[in-house]
């Protein structure tokens, strides 16, 4: 199918992926079309190896080096491309299944995660099928995402090596190859796609962060009470020891877990709820990662645990 220019959608460590060959035109224009992508917002490239991405792209000393310690993994490079794009989006996945699909088509595959546009990403294939249906003829279901979170974007096009979105390969683990925190590189141009809204569930995501004097944890009750007598509907995601009953919710054990099981809980609880409450993780390790997506899917801001809530919440769609 994929050498027939058709759709794939695809098991990776990060989350599922929409695949289609990458070298065929027409085969990735129809990934932009199923998922209602804006068209200036580019593909990652999957490919099984350094050697692969060599001849799609120029990897360099640094990224060479990147390469060998992080492939395959949830590490995408942004490189000089070699068939006139001036840049291209490399990384070779470790999820078995998408390496045979890389391996046995015989082609680089581009692929997205397999949402729409705009949505949290799909961590099993029920998801996919869910969202995306009949608009793909095929969905290699390789059980739930181990990471759940999409990888860590470096580009090394620029003077300087900057992270243009975090991911599991984090921060601290990217520092010693002198890599930089977007951030810190402000003269950069960003990542087409971190333009965009993205990672939204059907209903608001308020996100607290802690406070002074006072946690998210402490808090996240008292809100969700509030929010109940102002007629919401809300459902908690945290970290940490389960909240009241009366709440529908996700309580994982880590940081690592809330990532894994971030975008099912998000879908799991827009069915029923008006209003997700979540406490936002720390920032070390894939924390970053975390935080990154619920900025977004908060639509920018995060509450402090102790400040007065406003509830002027933006509606869902
Ligand atoms: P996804 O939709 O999860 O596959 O996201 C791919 C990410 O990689 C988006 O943030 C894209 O904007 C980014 N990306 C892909 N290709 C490039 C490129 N050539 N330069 C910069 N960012 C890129
Ligand atoms: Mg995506």
């Amino acid at each position: 199918m994929i050498r027939a220019g058709r759709l794939v959608a695809i098991p990776t460590e990060t989350v599922y992926g929409l695949a289609a060959n990458a070298l065929d035109q027409a085969a990735c224009a129809s990934i932009f079309a199923v998922k209602r992508r804006p068209a200036d917002n580019p593909l990652i490239v999957h490919v099984e190896d350094a050697l692969q991405a060599s001849s799609l792209g120029e990897l360099g000393e640094l990224g060479r080096q990147l390469a060998s310690t992080f492939w395959p993994g949830p590490l995408t490079l942004v490189v000089k491309g070699r068939r006139g794009n001036a840049t291209v989006a490399l990384r070779a996945p470790a999820h078995p299944v998408a390496r045979q699909l890389i391996a046995l088509s015989g082609r680089p595959l581009a692929a997205p995660s397999a949402n729409l546009s705009g949505r949290p990403s799909p961590t099993t294939a029920e998801h996919v099928a869910a969202e995306l249906g009949t608009l793909v003829p095929l969905i290699l279901d390789g059980g739930a995402c181990a990471i759940g979170l999409e990888s860590t974007v470096v580009d090394l096009s620029g003077p300087t090596p900057l992270i243009l979105r975090p991911g599991a390969i984090s921060e601290e683990m990217l520092a010693s190859y002198g890599v930089l925190p977007a951030t810190e590189g402000a003269a950069h141009a960003p990542s087409p796609g971190t333009r965009y809204q993205h990672y939204q569930p059907a209903v608001p995501v308020v996100v607290i962060e802690d406070g002074t004097g006072r946690t998210a944890a402490e808090v996240i009750d008292e809100w969700a009470d509030a929010l109940d007598r102002a007629g919401e509907v809300p459902a908690l995601i945290a970290v940490g020891q389960a909240r009241e009953r009366r709440w529908q919710q996700r309580c994982f054990g880590s940081n690592a877990e809330l990532a894994t099981g971030l975008f099912a809980a998000m879908r799991e609880l827009e069915a029923d709820a008006t209003v997700l409450l979540v406490s936002a993780p720390s920032a070390e390790g894939i924390g970053q990662a975390i935080r990154d997506r619920l900025r977004r899917a908060a639509g920018g801001a995060f509450h402090r645990a102790g400040e007065v809530p406003n509830w002027d919440l933006p509606k869902g769609d």
